[in-house]
């Protein structure tokens, strides 16, 4: 039997393009109004290259409109209360369902992705979220007391979701009390104007949400705007990188949701149909044009042969063409240029399995394209090397690349090679298994037995370079929110002004006196073989500490890499070490509390406070330990999410001057009690501590190699550390030059990185130095989805 065709009426769309003379301008303070320049560009429908509208472009002028109109509408907006604000999102959700249809069609159009996708997916998906948000909204003062909204917000978003990525975005923005300049993105900006005139009609503040279209470089204007307060972009990790390093020196916060190339893993025990079938929604949703797409089919060797031809036999039957046409499973590539582009990945592909002979073979679907219009066939690459181009580059189109594992190891060895770490599936009826190999995945979602689930309870965001920051759910609300003011005022500097000497260590006798690194649980000399000495407050010399290298700083992170078992103990047995690391330093007060006294010259009373908060502080870490628990979402599905607090990995800590060994214990002990192991670059004219504190965990159970400590120069270690490719985590407490260091230079594999943006902590104060929101900053969450039921 043949399939009829059967359309979906679009004439309600083609209306409202009418109603608007196909020709839009930016909406800007609650008005729309063209663009200073005048200047537009068209959107076209992909899937027949038709003219859908013309749209204006904002330039520098029209963003600083949209910017100071946010600003002047974010204190009323965030002085409403929650329960003002969720009014406004719940009333965002009633009119996006009242006019649903409308919504998908004109996504389908302007995207070139099914209606059955948008209709069933997209639209119900955006309408959770702002219910789901006008939730937060209600809860706010209840759920986060202690937070605040952070300020006007630049949005910046991809074409492969527009409005599902508005909603992301705009629901929880909002709901946290801030206003929003969004800028869509240049080949699908209708929905977006669509959504404008939502918030219009229900009544949104003028200025609450600006939108402003345009190409990437009006992007770059929001993301170089001065009184922007947080970016939150989707997109490649290039532009991310762009922003990551264009952000550097201010303390905009910054979320990243990035590239993927995930794997979808099938264990010889999976319900087989549904793993192919699973493959499909994995790779052929949306074309393939999903950052968490499975582009990586990884299948154990013993029923390869099986799935691949079980895949091919359901490749053949998948139906591509006409968006609009409700039994399609695939549309249209977003452009031409996209088309190009997964054509020359693919080709290259081809190119490594034949002439550099990788083995690997390509099987396409062998239908008929559309004449018209922008599309790509279903492609599959079997038996790729891991390292080939296909397997490693995210293409970004419908195109699979499988290869073959055979044991659960190297399952999660394939897995985890790679540089991003969005999401992951797997796949197996042994849920002993799937959930052991779960928490190994280096990604931000784990979907067990099905994929591409998403929901607005449930966070979303990756590690490694697919980005950092979570959108959905409790974790996502926390991207938008501040803790409340903290009384850091004080520019931070470095007790830069003492005399301090760089010496040449001759022989053995300069040796002696100089205290060494501590890595990987030993006492090393620095590779420099220089000191620099160390003087107290009275001028006379303390003694002399090893000037650490980026060689020294290698060897560190190598060390807190073999420390990985640290990583997986459990939180019981981490929280007993740490509790005897505080008796152990509470045994040596008096020898630490007259170092800091000779250090730094503050009075025994104060120095004994130091010590007393600091063994205080290692008590409430023990305790958090493992009390730092993750949540349980439960979306609309039979099943739940668990969202686990995972460590971030090896992490860096350039320590602050002042309370040299509080302000250190209070950054090392989230890190370590949340399973990271470190490498700490303490203060440089007091380092005296800690290599005193060395001496302690020398006689402590904290493993060998969880602990590091360099000393030396912190701005020449700052960046050491940033351009590490194996650091995940970098965290500084320096003045204003170290932290733009920290944040330009780790946009290579994006770090996750928290510095103090150059301003005094008061370490004494639990309020701002102490608890869960430190350990929120040690770790990452994993989402891990369990269907249950037949
Ligand atoms: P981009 O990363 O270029 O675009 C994403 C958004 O950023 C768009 O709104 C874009 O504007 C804007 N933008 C572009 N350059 C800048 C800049 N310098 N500063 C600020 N904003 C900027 O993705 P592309 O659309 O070019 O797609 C290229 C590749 O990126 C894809 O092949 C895919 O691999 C990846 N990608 C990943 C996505 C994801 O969800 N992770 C989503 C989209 C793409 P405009 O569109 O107007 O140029």
């Amino acid at each position: 039997m043949e399939y009829s065709p059967a359309p979906e009426n679009p004439a309600l769309a083609f209306e409202w393009l009418e109603e608007h003379k196909s020709k839009f301008g930016l909406f800007i303070n609650g008005k729309w109004c063209k663009a200073k320049s005048s200047k537009v560009f068209s959107t076209d429908n992909p899937a027949n290259g038709k003219k859908l509208a013309s749209i204006s472009e904002a330039g520098k002028d029209d963003i600083n409109e949209a910017v100071s109109a946010a600003k002047r509408a974010f204190p009323k907006w965030k002085a409403l209360s929650g329960h003002e604000r969720a009014r406004f999102l719940y009333a965002i959700a009633r009119q996006l369902q009242k006019h649903s249809r409308l919504f998908a069609v004109l996504e389908t159009l302007d995207n070139g992705k099914t209606i059955r996708e948008t209709r069933d997916i997209d639209i119900p998906l955006v309408i959770r979220h702002f219910y789901h948000h006008a939730g937060w909204a209600q809860l706010l003062e209840s759920e986060f007391p202690e937070h605040t909204a952070i300020g006007p917000v630049g949005q910046i978003i991809p074409w492969n979701f527009p409005l599902l990525m508005i909603s992301w975005k705009v629901a929880p923005a909002l709901a946290a009390g801030n206003t929003v300049v969004l800028k869509p993105a240049e080949f699908t900006s209708l929905t977006a104007l669509l959504f404008a005139e939502i918030c219009e009609q229900i009544g949104l503040p003028p200025g609450v949400l600006n939108v402003v279209t345009g190409p990437g470089h009006t992007g770059s204007l929001l993301v170089k705007h001065p009184d922007l307060k947080k970016i939150a972009f989707t997109g490649s990790t290039g532009v991310g990188r762009l922003i990551r390093e264009a952000t550097a020196d201010t303390d905009k916060k910054l979320t990243l949701e990035l590239g993927g190339k995930s794997p979808f893993i099938v264990f010889e025990d999976a319900d087989l149909d549904s793993a192919v079938e699973g493959v499909v929604d994995a790779i052929w949703f949306n074309q393939g044009q999903v950052c968490c797409a499975g582009s990586r089919l990884l299948v154990q060797e013993s029923i390869a042969e099986k799935v691949i031809e079980r895949l091919k036999r359901r490749m053949a039957k998948l139906r591509l063409g006409e968006p609009l046409d409700k039994s399609m499973d695939m549309g249209a590539i977003i452009a031409p240029i996209q088309k190009e582009r997964i054509q020359n990945l693919v080709d290259r592909g081809k190119k490594d399995g034949g002439s550099r002979g990788d083995g690997s073979t390509v099987w396409q679907w062998e239908g008929i394209l559309p004449a018209d219009g922008c599309y790509f066939p279903p492609t599959l690459f079997t038996n790729v090397a891991p390292s080939s181009i296909v397997a490693q580059t995210e293409i970004f189109g419908p195109v699979l690349v499988s290869m073959t594992f055979r044991t659960p190891d190297e399952a999660v060895m394939l897995a985890n090679n790679s540089t991003y770490g969005l999401a992951a599936s797997v796949w197996s009826e042994n849920i002993n298994q799937a959930l052991h190999i779960a928490p190994k995945l280096k990604a931000g979602v784990v979907w067990i037995n099905c994929t591409n689930q998403f929901d607005a309870s449930v966070g979303f965001g990756g590690y490694r370079e697919s980005g950092y920051g979570r959108e959905g759910g409790h974790e996502g609300m926390f991207e938008y929110l501040k803790k409340k003011e903290s009384g850091i005022t004080k520019k931070q500097l470095r007790f830069s002004e003492r005399p301090v000497t760089t010496q040449k260590q001759e022989g053995g006798v300069a040796l002696d006196r100089t205290a060494k690194l501590y890595i990987g649980g030993k006492q090393m000399r620095p590779d420099s073989g220089y000191s620099l000495s160390v003087v107290n407050a009275d001028g006379s010399l303390a003694g002399e500490v090893g000037q650490g290298n980026r060689k020294d700083i290698r060897n560190a992170v190598e060390a807190a890499h073999k420390a990985s078992g640290w990583q997986s103990s459990t939180p019981h047995s981490r929280a007993q070490i740490l509790y005897f690391l505080a008796e152990n330093l509470e045994m040596r007060t008096a020898e630490f509390r007259n170092r800091i006294m000779q250090l730094t010259g503050v009075p025994s009373k104060q120095a004994g406070l130091e010590v007393k908060t600091a063994v205080c502080r290692i008590f409430s870490y023990a305790a958090l330990a493992d009390k730092y628990e993750g949540l349980i979402h439960q979306p609309p599905m039979r099943g739940l999410a668990i969202a686990l607090n995972e460590p971030i990995g090896v992490m860096g800590l350039v320590c602050p001057d002042e309370a040299p060994l509080l302000g250190m214990i209070s950054m090392l002990l989230p890190a370590i009690a949340m399973g990271n192991s470190v490498v700490v670059v303490p203060s440089r004219p007091f380092a005296l501590v800690a290599t005193d504190f060395y001496q302690l965990l020398e006689t402590s159970d904290v493993p060998s190699g969880v602990i590091n400590i360099v000393t030396g120069d912190s701005a020449e270690l700052v960046t050491v550390l940033a351009k590490h490719d194996d650091v995940a985590g970098l965290w500084v407490a320096g003045p204003e030059a170290e932290c733009t260091d920290a944040k330009k230079f780790s946009a290579g594999n994006m770090k996750i990185i928290w510095t103090n943006n150059g301003k005094q902590l008061d370490w004494f104060d639990n309020l701002q130095s102490e608890g869960r929101e430190w350990m929120r900053r040690a770790s990452q969450v994993k989402n891990v989805w369990i269907p249950y039921g037949e």
